[in-house]
């Protein structure tokens, strides 16, 4: 099936870059993904998105901008992109055994959970691990809970669950929290959460028993392991952008986020990329919106241009 633009993702960049281009009269389907609507779906209060002065909740923020992208003409997909051709225009995008082709393709399939590699890890996610404090906090109620991180998402993450738990221990590989000052002095302030400074998790137990009995910790000054008995590990160290479909094809950082200039123009004309999957920087929904904004009016000129040739 033929569009001018197909969007890859839709998490806030790619429902604005679908409410532009369906505003523009431009025939644009949104290939979701299966996780559809994007870390703001994970997310409770966003307190931080213009225009809600008492916040919004993430999920009612998402559902609000796919409506409106629906209500001026987008299409949606619910499933992921399988693979896709970039070598000639109208590009092609695979999803299973459909083929779905576009004169222009904006890329905002944002950014995933890291994870800290253990195998423990993969063994016990969704038994006790979670990268999720709002998807898993209820199943943890009033039980002793280890958070992995120091930036603003593990502070977010532990005042949520310090609502449910009995309490929360934030274990950090150093002695200084990247968070911004206010979460800082949120989070020193809360009884219910406590520091392990300059550690990391070596290993997490238990896989044998299929549920999360404890951590094996790494005091990383002192040089010392040591046992930690907790009933939940959550998980917040950053992201890794969602770019492997486009490995080899289109230009990465070393970190493997899309390479734009220009405005949202990536190494290919007629292929651009919004929100999280181009910017480690920023990484805010307004941000997020702000670029599949701008995605949709560059996608739009170059069509506008090439018409005209
Ligand atoms: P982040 O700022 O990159 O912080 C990641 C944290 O995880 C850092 O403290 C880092 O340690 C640690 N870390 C990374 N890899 C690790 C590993 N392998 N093992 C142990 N620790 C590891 O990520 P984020 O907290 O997800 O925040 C991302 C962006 O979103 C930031 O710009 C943030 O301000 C924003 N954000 C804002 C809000 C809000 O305003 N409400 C909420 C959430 C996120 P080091 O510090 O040692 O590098």
């Amino acid at each position: 099936m033929d569009y001018e633009v197909i969007i890859l993702g839709s998490g806030p960049a790619g429902l604005t870059a679908a409410l532009y281009t369906g505003r523009a009269a431009l025939s644009t389907l949104v290939i979701q993904g299966l996780m559809a609507g994007g870390q703001l779906t994970t997310t409770t209060l966003v307190e931080n998105y213009p225009g809600f002065p008492e916040g919004i909740q993430g999920p009612e923020l998402v559902v609000c901008m796919h409506k409106q992208a629906e209500n001026y003409g987008a299409q949606f997909v619910q499933e992921d992109a399988t693979s896709i051709d970039l070598s000639t225009r109208p590009f092609s995008v695979s999803v299973g055994k459909k083929t779905y082709r576009a004169e222009a393709l904006i890329i905002s399939t944002g950014a995933s959970p890291r994870l800290l590699g253990l195998e423990s890890e993969e063994k016990l996610m969704g038994h006790g691990v979670s990268t999720c404090a709002t998807c898993d906090g209820f199943f943890f109620r009033d039980k002793e809970i280890t958070m992995v991180g120091g930036g603003d998402s593990a502070m977010e993450e532990s005042f949520f669950l310090s609502r449910l738990v009995s309490q929360v221990y934030i274990v950090h590989r150093r002695d200084q929290l990247r968070a911004s000052k206010i979460m800082q002095e949120r989070a020193f302030k809360n009884e219910k959460i406590q520091f392990i400074w300059n550690t990391v998790v070596r290993d997490i137990r238990d896989p044998e028993a299929g549920e999360v009995t404890g951590v094996l910790l790494e005091n990383l000054k002192e040089d010392k392991l040591w046992e930690k008995s907790c009933d939940g590990l959550f998980i917040a160290i950053g992201h890794i952008p969602n770019t492997q479909l486009f490995e080899g094809l289109l230009e990465m950082d070393e970190n493997g986020y899309i390479i734009t200039h220009n405005g949202t123009q990536t190494n290919i004309p007629g292929v651009f990329a919004a929100g999280d999957v181009q910017d480690h920087a920023y990484r805010q929904a307004v941000t997020a919106t702000g670029s599949g904004c701008m995605a949709a009016l560059d996608a739009q000129r170059f069509l506008e241009f090439e018409k005209a040739r």
